[in-house]
């Protein structure tokens, strides 16, 4: 019997997973500890596998797209339209939630009371947006061996920013270490494929895991918030990341979907755009026709700083606060948490809840109780999962807006 395609294994994983999650969290099922038990070691074991290959792959594909990329003489097309789609894609964002939460106003008439012994037992870890700004730029530059051995992909990134620039400014004297670096991309690349297979059952244990520990309760009480919030992130990747794709490069919704789709869903499951990015760059340049050298450039970048999702949860989180707390904030300081909501979305690392702990600065940045954390706390990991797969498409709709960009050049 022939085997579906891995896309469509995939899909069905993660439709299995959420149907038997769900089933799992209204009918006691027989065996209900032992399963979760089993869905956590093998969901883990599916993340621990890309996140394996994250570093390697990051490093490559970085050093070997500016050298391959520098041939061309487009360097600064890209690095200009690269980061302009990714400040303009998080403006609209940010705009988007801010725009939803002074309309819909989630938070209104909630009783903070209600949350009180939530936030007396979270304690913030206080910063200032000047220390958080600081420590961002700090942590730029690193020893890049202790970067690659703890995993800290923004400082890989850079090093690899800088490796390739050294290859290219080098020529013909680093042609060895050029083609080691090739190599290893095409090795961590294979790598990728074998994890692929294993991507069915993960996702369906990532997904059954989520749907079966939800808490309903803390859900009906955040209900509006949680409703406005995934609206406001289904428009901006339904509507208008789709319209920019289309403006730009004239490529149809479903045919970005088709070919996106696997990154999209273990974007979804694993709520990490780090531990999805083996799986993004393995859609837009082979489902997607993104130029390997522009793909390995863009995705990886975006997977650290380009976060759309985030970026929109940051802003409309907060307004959701100033509600709650009855503080009615003007347009100033509405400026102030976009500001902070962008840096905090680029600062924040792609692993699950990592917008959580950046927040903390977007609530100080106008004075809002930085305890009220934990009332979003319990709810994170469910938005986590859409705001995550925004990012992913933020990144995967920036690679092909920037090709089509270049190639007009
Ligand atoms: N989980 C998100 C990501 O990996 C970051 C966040 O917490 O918003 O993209």
């Amino acid at each position: 019997m022939k085997l579906p395609s891995l896309n469509t294994q995939i899909l069905i994983g993660a439709i299995v997973g959420l149907v038997l999650g769900w089933s799992a969290s209204v009918a006691e099922l027989p065996m209900q500890d032992a399963s979760l038990y089993v869905a956590g070691l093998v969901g883990t074991l599916f993340v621990d596998l890309l996140k394996m290959i994250l570093i390697p792959l990051v490093f490559s594909s970085i050093a070997v797209g500016i050298a391959n990329l520098s041939q061309h003489k487009q360097m600064n097309r890209v690095w200009v339209s690269t980061l302009l789609f990714f400040v303009s894609s998080m403006t609209l964002a940010i705009v988007l939630a801010l725009l939803a939460g002074s309309y819909f106003k989630p938070g209104v008439g909630l009783h903070l009371a209600l949350f009180e012994r939530a936030m007396q037992n979270f304690t913030a870890k206080q910063m200032s947006v000047g220390e958080f700004f600081a420590q961002f730029l700090h942590g730029l530059f690193v020893n890049p061996f202790s970067a690659l051995a703890s995993g800290n992909i923004l400082a890989v990134v850079m090093f690899a920013l800088f490796l390739g620039v050294a290859l290219v400014v080098g020529g013909e004297r680093y042609i060895n270490v050029r083609q080691l670096m090739q190599e290893l991309l095409d090795i961590t690349l294979r790598m990728v494929n074998w994890v692929m297979t294993l991507a069915p059952l993960g996702i369906a244990a990532l997904l059954f895991k989520l749907a079966a520990t939800q808490d309903l309760a803390v859900l009906q009480s955040l209900v509006k918030f949680v409703v406005v919030v995934i609206g406001t992130l289904l428009l901006h990747g339904v509507v208008i990341l789709p319209l920019i794709l289309y403006a730009f490069t004239k490529k149809s919704p479903l045919w970005f979907w088709r070919g996106a789709r696997d990154a999209l869903v273990t974007a979804f499951a694993t709520s990490s755009s780090a531990a999805t990015l083996p799986v993004t760059l393995r859609c837009v340049t082979q489902n997607l026709q993104v130029k390997s050298e522009i793909g390995g450039f863009v995705i990886p970048l975006g997977a650290t700083i380009n976060m759309d999702g985030t970026a929109l949860y940051e802003g409309a989180a907060a307004l959701f606060v100033a509600n709650l707390v009855g503080i009615d904030l003007n347009l100033a300081q509405q400026l102030i948490i976009f500001m902070t909501a962008m840096l905090a979305a680029i600062g924040a690392p792609g692993i699950p809840s990592a917008g959580m702990v950046t927040m903390v600065m977007v609530l100080q940045s106008v004075g809002l109780p930085a305890e009220a954390v934990a009332i979003l706390l319990p709810i994170d990991r469910l938005l986590d999962t859409v705001r995550t797969t925004v990012n992913v498409e933020g990144d995967m709709v920036g690679s092909l807006v920037v090709q089509k960009l270049v190639e007009r050049s």
